[in-house]
């Protein structure tokens, strides 16, 4: 919990019985959307405990040691607001994640890879700028082509996310499992079911 707590966050939800909580930032938006940002309840109680968070909702379990009983938190907000990181780093994730998990070249879903635009055999360096989510089929047409040569065009031309791009694309893709109570405090696109 100390340090950078974004790297501590509930993977898969729904692979979890074990009651995550929302966790928010100061400004009750959540303190990371992709991926979002779920505590173990074990973290949250033990963060009300220090007095670092405040307790918004509750699950209906409780827990009890030998001396108390506690409802488990299920959302939670920081007292201390966090500032969101500004420099999006380069991972796989990310990437697929600017794309939008969308081939850039045909826009397929799906059956995604990585495709160098200016391939690493004519010096194409691995980028943010030369990087996209390709699908297998486009991969494979384009094989170590230039674009030109290989008759085919990028859908938007790739560059560094900013921080809060990233955010708003994470935000799309809520993961499986949401807890009622943390519907109020998630803006997904309405059209997704929550
Ligand atoms: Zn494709």
């Amino acid at each position: 919990m100390d340090g950078d707590f974004r790297t501590e966050f509930v993977r898969e939800p729904s692979a979890l019985k074990q009651h995550p909580a929302l966790v928010l930032n100061a400004d009750y938006r959540p303190l990371s959307y992709y991926p979002l940002s779920l505590w173990p309840w074990q973290d949250a109680v033990k963060a009300a405990w220090l007095d670092r968070v405040a307790i918004v909702a509750e699950y209906d379990e409780v827990v009890r040691s030998p001396s108390t009983e506690i409802r488990i938190p299920s959302v939670v907000v920081l007292k201390d607001y966090v500032k969101p990181q500004k420099r999006v780093a380069f991972t796989r994730f990310n990437l697929f994640l600017r794309d939008e998990f969308h081939c850039q070249y045909c826009g397929a879903k799906g059956d995604l890879t990585f495709d160098h635009v200016v391939p690493r055999a004519a010096g194409g360096v691995t980028s943010w700028e030369n990087v996209v989510a390709a699908c297998s089929k486009c991969n494979l047409k384009k094989g170590s082509k230039s674009l030109h040569r290989a008759g085919m065009n990028l859908r938007k031309p790739p560059r560094r996310p900013a921080a809060e791009e990233l955010r708003n694309v994470g935000r799309k893709f809520p993961p499986g499992y949401l807890h009622d109570s943390w519907i109020d405090y998630l803006y997904w696109d309405s059209e997704l079911d929550a």
